[in-house]
């Protein structure tokens, strides 16, 4: 057991003083008691302490992307379907070891952010010819490998790609992503599993209603389901209008409510997404006890539109963040933009502070609180909270950061989330082990140069 003495911790509503956690040899939480001062220990913290957040949602490879898609002809439309045409083009030219130097780089950013696990919905399976690799595994096994150079926590969720469209066959650009029938994908995603570490998690994520057809869920999710009862599940649903409109008039009911009425949904799933909903929908998915995957930064970037997040967050609705595209890889950034976007369509401010009259909520903490633990949930992990028998997932601020120096604790968070203090985070810790001190990582420098020798190869896809 390691002793780490915690001066001020948060807890899920308000802040505890000084504590001694113990963690074990997996690094999970085993005990929390008050300190009291006489305690011989192997670490004291003097900075505050909050639940690391777990990112639900993103392609890891598309962090390539990153300033390579804000350029077009201004006599053209573009939007989400023109931004994927890109999209395609780098995917289809990635090698299993760029796929795995993207990943690196990605995952040491979103540590040193404040992210301590990833959710990874990976759909890049084949060949560029798309053939399966001789080891079917070889592509999802370089994000493993990614994630435990750095550190990161997974919950890898390989994707089932099975049509191009409502009633279509999948395009040839989308030859990389596709599995013949729910079989084939069984078979990778077997392949797959023998590869995992024991603290990594392995889930399975239909990619959307558009390319998994009505017929094969049952097969996919069953089969899954008969190795790993909890497994997670997650889909991309109701981005973009255009789906919901192809939606309606292929399965007759918007997306989310096929989700619910024809599949059934419950704690175990996460909708990433699921921007456009009905009243009904809204009431539906919120008693359903899945989360949301909400992503703002990319859905801002490729113009999907806001989620309706008061409605659904009194509804008791759970949400959680991630990062999709990547475009922009820090969390605070995303609980910014949830809250912002609100104030700018209701013209109000401390939209989302929800609680009763008279009392106090500081909104930036409140969504640390909720997207930590609806993360969690979301990946399968015990984790998203400072609790016994939770891994010991955290981060640091640092306490004399000029921004954060005169601020109770809630105010520092919302401080975080708001006013966005460069280097505020100073340590972050995955499952008992220090991955950040002092605001880097420590193959900062080795990864940066391996993706940087990968991006110029990538380049070439945008030219
Ligand atoms: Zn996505």
């Amino acid at each position: 057991m390691r002793k780490l003495r915690c001066e001020r911790w948060m807890r899920g509503s308000g802040w505890d003083g000084p504590s001694i956690f113990e963690l074990d040899e997996a690094g999970r939480i085993a005990s929390i008691t008050p300190a009291r001062g006489d305690e011989t220990v192997d670490e004291t913290i003097d900075g505050l302490v909050l639940p690391g957040m777990p990112n639900v949602h993103g392609h890891a490879f598309q962090r390539a992307l990153a300033g390579f898609v804000e350029d077009g002809d201004p006599g053209a439309h573009d939007s989400f379907w023109t931004w994927r045409t890109r999209m395609y083009r780098l995917a289809l030219q990635l090698a299993p070891e760029d796929v795995e130097a993207i990943a690196a780089q990605l995952y040491v950013e979103a540590l040193e952010a404040g992210y301590t696990s990833m959710g990874e919905f990976h759909y890049v399976h084949h060949d560029p010819e798309g053939r399966p690799y001789a080891d079917r595994a070889e592509l999802a096994a370089r994000i493993l490998a990614a994630a435990a150079e750095t550190g990161v926590g997974l919950c890898l969720l390989p994707v089932p790609y099975l049509a191009g469209g409502f009633d279509q066959p999948p395009r040839p650009e989308q030859r990389r992503f596709v599995h013949a029938d729910p079989d084939d994908f069984l078979e990778t995603w077997a392949a797959i599993r023998a590869r995992l570490a024991p603290d990594q998690r392995l889930g399975i994520a239909p990619h959307s209603l558009r390319a998994v057809p009505p017929e094969a869920w049952a097969p996919l999710l069953g089969g899954v389901r008969a190795v790993d009862p909890d497994a997670p599940i997650h889909v991309h649903a109701a981005e973009q209008t255009a789906e919901v409109e192809a939606c309606l008039g292929r399965l007759g009911a918007r997306p989310v409510r096929w989700l619910l009425d024809t599949i059934g949904v419950d704690a175990r799933w996460c909708l990433v997404h699921a921007t456009h909903l009905d009243g009904g929908e809204i009431e539906g998915l919120a008693r359903s006890e899945a989360v949301v995957g909400l992503c703002p930064t990319t859905e801002a970037n490729l113009g999907d539109g806001i989620f309706p997040a008061e409605a659904f967050l009194r509804a008791g609705g759970r949400v959680a963040i991630g990062s999709d595209s990547h475009v922009i890889v820090d969390p605070a950034e995303e609980l910014r933009l949830i809250e912002m976007a609100q104030r700018l369509i209701t013209r109000r401010r401390l939209v989302l502070a929800l609680g009763p009259a008279g009392t106090r909520v500081h909104v930036g903490a409140a969504l640390w609180r909720a997207a930590a633990r609806g993360g969690a949930q979301a990946l399968g992990l015990p984790a998203g909270a400072l609790e016994v028998g939770h891994r010991a997932d955290l981060i640091v601020l640092d306490p004399s950061h000029p921004h954060l120096v005169a601020h109770g604790p809630d105010a520092a968070v919302d401080a975080l989330v708001f006013a966005g203090p460069r280097g505020a985070i100073r340590d972050v810790m995955v499952a008992g082990r220090w991955r950040v001190r002092g605001g880097r990582h420590p193959a900062r420098e080795a990864v940066a140069s391996r993706y940087a020798a990968c991006l110029r190869r990538c380049a070439a896809a945008f030219d």
